[in-house]
Protein backbone atom coordinates (compact mmCIF):
# COMPACT_ATOMS: atom_id res chain seq x y z
CA UNK A 1 0.00 0.00 0.00
CA UNK A 2 1.05 3.17 -0.71
CA UNK A 3 2.04 5.28 2.64
CA UNK A 4 1.01 8.49 0.94
CA UNK A 5 -2.73 7.30 0.25
CA UNK A 6 -3.24 6.38 3.67
CA UNK A 7 -5.66 8.65 5.80
CA UNK A 8 -3.61 11.14 7.69
CA UNK A 9 -6.23 11.21 10.62
CA UNK A 10 -6.93 7.67 10.88
CA UNK A 11 -4.52 5.98 9.48
CA UNK A 12 -6.62 2.90 8.81
CA UNK A 13 -7.69 3.77 5.16
CA UNK A 14 -6.08 4.26 1.51
CA UNK A 15 -7.45 7.01 -0.64
CA UNK A 16 -7.04 5.76 -4.26
CA UNK A 17 -5.64 9.41 -5.48
CA UNK A 18 -3.56 11.82 -3.46
CA UNK A 19 -6.04 14.90 -3.83
CA UNK A 20 -9.34 13.36 -4.16
CA UNK A 21 -11.65 14.74 -1.73
CA UNK A 22 -13.14 11.14 -1.27
CA UNK A 23 -14.24 10.51 2.40
CA UNK A 24 -12.64 8.47 4.67
CA UNK A 25 -15.50 5.98 5.49
CA UNK A 26 -13.09 5.59 9.14
CA UNK A 27 -13.00 9.16 10.50
CA UNK A 28 -14.98 11.36 8.40
CA UNK A 29 -12.30 12.83 6.60
CA UNK A 30 -12.40 14.59 3.60
CA UNK A 31 -8.86 13.76 1.69
CA UNK A 32 -7.82 17.13 0.67
CA UNK A 33 -4.17 16.85 -0.27
CA UNK A 34 -3.59 20.97 0.77
CA UNK A 35 -4.99 20.33 4.47
CA UNK A 36 -2.22 17.19 4.59
CA UNK A 37 0.50 19.67 3.86
CA UNK A 38 -1.00 22.52 6.53
CA UNK A 39 -2.36 20.40 9.27
CA UNK A 40 -3.22 23.59 10.84
CA UNK A 41 -4.98 25.44 7.73
CA UNK A 42 -8.70 24.66 7.31
CA UNK A 43 -9.74 23.38 3.75
CA UNK A 44 -12.67 20.88 2.56
CA UNK A 45 -12.65 19.83 5.68
CA UNK A 46 -14.24 22.39 8.03
CA UNK A 47 -12.13 21.87 10.64
CA UNK A 48 -7.69 21.53 10.85
CA UNK A 49 -6.00 18.68 10.13
CA UNK A 50 -5.29 18.76 14.02
CA UNK A 51 -8.45 19.56 14.93
CA UNK A 52 -10.24 16.23 12.98
CA UNK A 53 -7.60 13.75 14.35
CA UNK A 54 -8.50 15.05 17.88
CA UNK A 55 -12.52 15.02 17.40
CA UNK A 56 -11.85 11.61 16.05
CA UNK A 57 -9.50 10.24 18.92
CA UNK A 58 -12.27 11.85 21.57
CA UNK A 59 -15.16 11.01 19.64
CA UNK A 60 -16.14 14.91 19.60
CA UNK A 61 -16.52 15.12 15.68
CA UNK A 62 -19.97 16.89 14.58
CA UNK A 63 -23.02 14.53 14.22
CA UNK A 64 -22.98 15.16 10.31
CA UNK A 65 -19.71 13.75 9.88
CA UNK A 66 -20.50 10.12 12.24
CA UNK A 67 -23.61 10.07 9.88
CA UNK A 68 -21.54 10.73 6.85
CA UNK A 69 -18.86 7.52 8.36
CA UNK A 70 -22.21 5.37 8.80
CA UNK A 71 -23.42 5.67 5.56
CA UNK A 72 -20.08 5.09 3.68
CA UNK A 73 -19.04 2.40 6.00
CA UNK A 74 -20.40 -0.16 3.04
CA UNK A 75 -17.25 0.59 1.66
CA UNK A 76 -14.87 -0.75 4.34
CA UNK A 77 -12.08 -3.45 2.79
CA UNK A 78 -13.58 -6.13 3.89
CA UNK A 79 -11.35 -8.41 5.67
ZN1 LIG B 1 -9.49 8.22 8.15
Amino acid sequence: MDEELKCPVCGQFYFEERDDYDLCPVCGWFNDGFQKEYPDKLGCNHRTLIEHREQWKNGTLPDYIYDLIEQNKNRLPSE
